[in-house]
C-alpha cells in the first residue's frame, strides 16, 4: 500500500515536470499507481478488517483499471520513430515476444489459473482476466523495449522491469491461489513491492527532453542493446524448445505451436535480411552522394585558389612549398611546377637589394612554422625569378594540424602601386602646403597691413569687410594646417622630435597659449601642480594641449572652471583636462577621435571648429605610444585624458618649449687692445657696466685673430701700442674679409688730424685718457651707426609674399634687400652683411640650404640670425642644415606675419618689445 502509494507521487511529480505526449504517458501510469494504492486499501481493509471477502471485490475493480490505464500508459510513452522496414521487423519482434511470454507462461503452469476459475460468469471473467492482463503487459514491455531499437535510456529499462516484477508476481499469486498454496508475507510480495518501487524510480530519473533526441544522435554502445535483445529471444526461444511440450495441451496444439514459432523466426530473418539490403543500399547511396559532394567541395576550393587575386603558397614543416596558387606564380614569375617542394625563403625571400642573404631562422614565415604564431609582415620583398625585387605585405598562418602537410598558408600582396599612391599623396601633399600657404600667407599679410593703416585710412565699411577676410583666412590656414597635419598623424610621418620634457612647463606653455582664449570666455584656467618628465615632442604635445584645452573652454559656460593636471602612473605619465561644459553622450565619446566628427552639426559654425583637432591629437599621442580617450556626463562636463610614456632620469639642460625661446638676447661685443692691463680692466668694467660684453688683447699682431675668432661688434684699439703699430693693425682689420665690416674705433693722446686717411677709415675717435661717458657714447655710436638701418635680406620666390614682407619691414625702419632666387641671394650676400636673413626654402633655382651652406663659408656671415619661412616643415637633420647664427624656423600659414615680423625686428634689434617670441630657436 505504501509502496504503490509513492509511485503514485513519483509519476505525478514528474507528470508535472513533462509536456505533450511524455506527460499523457505519465498522468496514465500515475493513475495506474494510483488505482493500485486504492485497490492495496480495499485489499487491506478485506483481509485484516471485514469479515468476509466477496469476489469479485471493490479491490479488483481498482486492480483491473490500474491495468487499463498501464497499458494506455505504455503506449502513449514516445520512442524512436520507425519507418518502412524497421516498422516491418518491429512488428514481427512484438508478435514473438508475445508469444514468448505465452511460451514461457504455459510452461510455469497458468493453465492452471484458467482451470481454477470459480463458475460464476463475472467472478471467472476476473479471475481470468488477471494472467491475460499480465501477459499483456509484459508482451507490451518488451514490445516497447524493442521498438525503441538502440535508444534504450536506463529509465525505460527500470519501467519495463517494474511492469515485469508486477505481472510476474501477480500470475505467481493466482497460479499459487489456484493451488491453494498462497500465503502473505513471502518473498513473492516483493515483486509487487518491488514493482511499485521500481516504477517510482523510472519516474524520478525519466528525462523527457533527453529522450526526444533523433536517432542519429544516438551512441553506438546504445545500438548494441537491439543485437543483444535479438540474441536473448533467440536465447529464449531455444530454451522453450528444449523445455519441451507445455504440460496439460494436446501433442497437436504443442507441435503447431512449436511450427508457428520457428516461422515466426524464418519470417523475421527475412525481414532483418531485407533490412539489411536496404541499410546497405542506402549506404551505398550515401556514400556515393559523399563523394560527389566532397569532390565538389574540393573542386569550389581549388576555383577559389585559382580565383584569389592574392598570392597564396603553403609550406611544411621545413618551409618547402607544398602548393601555390596561380596569383603566386604570376608574381613571383614561377611555375607551379618550380615552387612546390622548393625552400620558400631561400628561393625568393633571403636576400636583399645588394644580394645579403637573410638566415631563414629570422624569416617570419620561420616563426609561425615553428614558433606556430600568426606573423604579419607590412613591409618586406619577395624575389622574381629574374631576380628583380617588389614590394609586398603577407601574413603567415601556422595550420596547427599534425596530420597535415601543410605547417603554415601565407597569404601575400604586391603592394607596388599601392606605395605609388602613398608617394604620390606625399607629393600632393607637398604641393597643396606649399601652393596654398604661400598666397595664403600674402592674402593674409596684405589683409593686415590694410587694416592696421598701412595703406592709409579705410572706411569703416570696408573695415568690417576687411577684418571678415582676414577671419576667413586665418580660418582656412588652420584648416589646411590641420588637413596636412591629420595625414601625416596618421601616416606616421608627422614630424617629432621627442626628448625629455617636464610635464609642468608642458602645462604651463598650452595653459599660457589658451589663456587668452579663456580671459575672453570668461572660463577660469586652474593649472594644478604636477612633475615628473615624460620623452616627447614638446610642440607636438603642447599642440594636442592646447586643442583639448582649447575645446575645454569653447564648451564651457562662462563662470565655469577648466582644470589641467597631470599624474605618474606605473611608467607613464596621464595628463587630464577636465571641464564644467555641456558634456559628450557615451555613444559619441569614440567617434568625436575620427575625422570631421563633432557632436553637434553646429558645433563647426558656432564654435569655429573642422572636427579634426581630436583626430589628429589622437594620432599625436598614439606616436609617442600613448592613449587617449574621454570621459564624460552630459549636462556635468567631460574629461580627456592622454597618457606619454615617463622619461626616466631628468631633463638635460633647458627645455625649448613651442614657441618660448630661452635666454636673453645677445650683449654687444667689445674687443678692447691696449698694452697697459690697468688700462684694459678700467675699460672692461666700464664697458660691462654699460651692458657689454668685453674681451681683451695686449698685443697688435693679436688683435686681428682675435676678431675673427670672437666676432666683436666692434674693436677699441690704442693706437701707439707696441711702438705704434696701431695702425698696422686698423689697416688688416680693414682688408681682411672677415673683419672688414666690424667698427673700429681708436684710443689715442692724439687727435685725429694726424692721418686724415686712415682716420677716415676708422669708425670713432676716444682721446686718452679715457672718460666713461665718452667712451660709452663713442662705442654705442659706432654700434649704432653700423645698425642705424638694419637690413634683411629677404629670400623669396613669391613675389606678392615678398613685397608684403617688404612693406611690413619697411614700415619698421628695416631695410630689406630681396632676392627671388638661390642665385641672387648668394650675389647679394658678396656685397651685403645683413642683419638678418629671411628664408624661404624651395627656391626656382635651388634651395634655401644651398644659401645657408654658401654663407658659412663667409665668416661674416656665419653668425648672423636666420628666419627659415618655408612652406614645409623642417625635420631632423635637415635642421642642422639651417644653423648659422641664431636661427628660427617657422612655417607659413602656422605664424602669423604679425608674428614673424615681431620675430624678425627682435633679431635685428629694433622694438626690443614685450611681445612673445615665437617659432623654434635652434641653439646657434
Ligand atoms: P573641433 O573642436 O575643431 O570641432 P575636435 O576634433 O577638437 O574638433 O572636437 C570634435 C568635437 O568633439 C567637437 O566639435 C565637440 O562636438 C566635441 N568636443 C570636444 N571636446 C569637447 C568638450 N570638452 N566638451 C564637449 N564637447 C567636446
Amino acid at each position: 500500500m505504501v509502496c504503490a502509494a509513492i509511485a503514485a507521487v513519483a509519476c505525478w511529480w514528474t507528470f508535472t515536470r513533462c509536456t505533450g505526449r511524455t506527460r499523457t504517458a505519465w498522468g496514465l501510469l500515475a493513475t495506474t499507481a494510483s488505482c493500485w494504492t486504492v485497490g492495496n486499501i480495499w485489499w487491506f481493509y478485506y483481509q485484516l478488517l471485514a469479515p468476509t471477502q466477496p469476489y469479485p471485490s471493490m479491490a479488483d475493480v481498482f486492480y483491473l483499471a490500474a491495468v487499463v490505464a498501464a497499458f494506455a500508459g505504455l503506449i502513449s510513452l514516445p520512442v524512436a520513430p520507425t519507418r518502412g522496414i524497421e516498422r516491418a521487423r518491429m512488428i514481427v519482434d512484438g508478435v514473438l515476444a508475445g508469444t514468448l511470454v505465452l511460451f514461457l507462461a504455459a510452461n510455469f503452469g497458468i493453465a492452471d489459473v484458467f482451470l481454477a476459475a470459480p463458475e460464476e460468469a463475472l467472478a471467472a471473467l476476473v479471475f481470468v482476466s488477471y494472467p491475460v492482463a499480465d501477459i499483456g503487459l509484459v508482451t507490451v514491455v518488451m514490445v516497447l523495449l524493442l521498438r525503441s531499437r538502440g535508444r534504450v535510456s536506463p529509465w525505460l529499462l527500470v519501467l519495463g522491469a517494474a511492469f515485469v516484477s508486477y505481472s510476474v508476481a501477480d500470475s505467481a499469486y493466482g497460479l499459487a491461489s489456484a493451488r491453494g498454496e498462497f500465503q502473505i508475507g513471502t518473498p513473492l510480495d516483493l515483486g509487487w513491492t518491488g514493482g511499485y518501487l521500481l516504477l517510482a524510480v523510472a519516474a524520478v530519473s525519466a528525462d523527457s527532453a533527453r529522450d526526444q533526441r533523433p536517432a542519429a544522435e544516438v551512441p553506438r554502445g546504445r545500438r548494441a542493446f537491439s543485437a543483444i535483445g535479438d540474441v536473448l529471444i533467440f536465447a529464449i526461444v531455444t530454451v522453450t524448445i528444449v523445455a519441451g511440450d507445455i504440460p496439460g495441451v494436446p501433442t497437436a496444439v504443442n507441435e503447431l505451436a512449436d511450427g508457428a514459432l520457428i516461422l515466426l523466426i524464418g519470417v523475421r530473418q527475412v525481414v532483418l535480411a531485407i533490412e539489411n539490403h536496404t541499410l546497405r543500399r542506402d549506404l551505398e547511396a550515401r556514400v556515393v552522394d559523399r563523394t560527389e559532394a566532397l569532390e565538389e567541395l574540393a573542386g569550389r576550393n581549388q576555383h577559389i585558389l585559382d580565383a584569389v587575386a592574392d598570392g597564396l603558397y603553403g609550406v611544411d614543416r621545413d618551409g618547402r612549398l607544398t602548393f601555390a596558387n596561380p596569383a603566386a606564380s604570376r608574381m613571383l614569375a614561377r611555375d607551379h611546377d618550380d615552387l612546390v617542394g622548393r625552400h620558400a625563403h631561400d628561393l625568393f625571400h633571403g636576400r636583399g637589394w645588394d644580394g645579403t642573404p637573410h638566415p631563414w631562422s629570422e624569416c617570419p614565415l620561420y616563426a609561425a612554422v615553428v614558433d606556430g604564431v600568426v606573423t604579419r609582415v607590412a613591409d618586406d620583398e619577395y624575389i622574381r625569378a629574374d631576380g628583380t625585387l617588389f614590394p609586398v605585405e603577407f601574413t603567415a598562418s601556422p595550420l596547427g594540424s599534425p596530420h597535415s602537410d601543410v605547417a603554415a598558408v601565407v597569404a601575400f600582396r604586391d603592394v607596388s602601386e599601392r606605395r605609388e599612391i602613398d608617394r604620390a599623396k606625399d607629393e600632393f601633399l607637398s604641393t597643396v602646403s606649399h601652393e596654398l600657404r604661400t598666397p595664403l600667407t600674402s592674402i593674409r599679410g596684405s589683409l593686415g597691413l590694410i587694416a592696421g593703416g598701412a595703406m592709409g585710412d579705410i572706411p569703416s565699411a570696408a573695415d568690417r569687410m576687411i577684418q571678415i577676410a582676414m577671419d576667413s583666412s586665418d580660418r582656412l590656414g588652420r584648416l589646411i594646417n590641420d588637413i596636412l597635419d591629420l595625414e601625416r598623424a596618421e601616416a606616421g610621418t608627422l614630424p617629432m622630435q621627442p626628448r625629455p620634457c617636464p610635464v609642468a612647463d608642458l602645462l604651463t606653455t598650452s595653459v599660457e597659449q589658451v589663456r587668452g582664449v579663456a580671459d575672453s570666455a570668461e572660463v577660469r584656467l586652474v593649472l594644478e601642480p604636477a612633475g615628473g618628465v615624460v620623452l616627447a615632442d614638446p610642440d607636438r604635445i603642447v599642440q594636442t594641449l592646447t586643442n583639448v584645452l582649447g575645446n575645454a573652454v569653447k564648451f564651457s559656460p562662462s563662470g565655469s572652471t577648466v582644470t589641467v593636471s597631470a599624474e605618474t602612473v606605473g611608467t607613464e605619465v596621464e595628463f587630464r583636462v577636465r571641464d564644467q561644459g555641456r558634456g559628450i553622450p557615451a555613444d559619441r565619446l569614440e567617434s568625436i577621435f575620427g575625422r570631421f566628427q563633432q557632436v553637434d552639426s553646429t558645433d563647426s559654425r558656432e564654435q569655429n571648429g573642422s572636427g579634426l583637432g581630436l583626430a589628429i591629437s589622437r594620432g599625436i599621442v598614439e606616436s609617442h605610444g600613448g592613449r587617449i580617450w574621454a570621459q564624460s556626463q552630459v549636462g556635468a562636463g567631460s574629461t580627456f585624458c592622454f597618457t606619454l610614456p615617463a622619461a626616466s632620469g631628468s631633463t638635460t639642460g633647458e627645455v625649448v618649449i613651442g614657441d618660448v625661446v630661452p635666454g636673453e638676447a645677445r650683449q654687444p661685443k667689445v674687443l678692447v687692445c691696449d698694452n697697459d692691463p690697468e688700462v684694459r680692466a678700467l675699460l672692461v668694467t666700464q664697458l660691462e657696466r654699460r651692458g657689454y660684453d668685453a674681451v681683451t688683447a695686449a698685443r697688435g699682431r693679436d688683435v686681428a685673430g682675435l676678431a675673427v675668432t670672437e666676432r666683436p661688434d666692434v674693436v677699441v684699439l690704442e693706437l701707439e701700442m707696441d711702438g705704434g703699430t696701431g695702425w698696422e693693425t686698423v689697416e688688416r682689420l680693414k682688408s681682411q674679409s672677415e673683419t672688414r665690416h666690424i667698427p673700429v674705433i681708436v684710443m689715442s693722446a692724439l687727435t685725429t688730424s694726424r692721418d686724415g686717411q686712415l682716420a677716415a677709415r676708422t669708425d670713432g675717435w676716444i682721446l686718452k685718457p679715457v672718460d666713461n661717458s665718452a667712451m660709452g657714447e663713442v662705442v654705442g655710436a659706432a654700434i649704432g651707426r653700423h645698425d642705424a638701418q638694419p637690413t634683411v635680406l629677404l629670400v623669396e620666390d613669391d613675389l606678392g609674399l615678398a613685397d608684403v614682407l617688404t612693406t611690413t619691414f619697411n614700415r619698421r625702419g628695416v631695410r630689406v634687400v630681396h632676392a627671388a632666387t638661390e642665385r641672387e641671394a648668394i650675389e647679394a650676400t658678396r656685397s651685403l652683411v645683413p642683419d638678418a636673413l629671411v628664408l624661404d626654402l624651395y627656391l626656382p633655382d635651388g634651395d634655401g640650404f644651398a644659401v645657408v651652406a654658401h654663407m658659412r663659408q663667409d665668416p661674416a656671415l656665419a653668425s648672423i640670425p636666420v628666419v627659415v619661412y618655408s612652406a614645409h616643415e623642417v625635420s631632423g637633420a635637415a635642421r642642422d642644415r639651417l644653423r648659422l647664427g641664431e636661427t628660427v624656423l617657422f612655417t607659413k600659414g602656422r605664424v602669423s606675419l604679425e608674428d614673424l615680423e615681431s620675430r624678425v625686428l627682435d633679431l635685428v634689434g629694433v622694438l626690443a618689445d614685450s611681445r612673445q617670441k615665437v617659432g623654434e630657436c635652434l641653439p646657434g
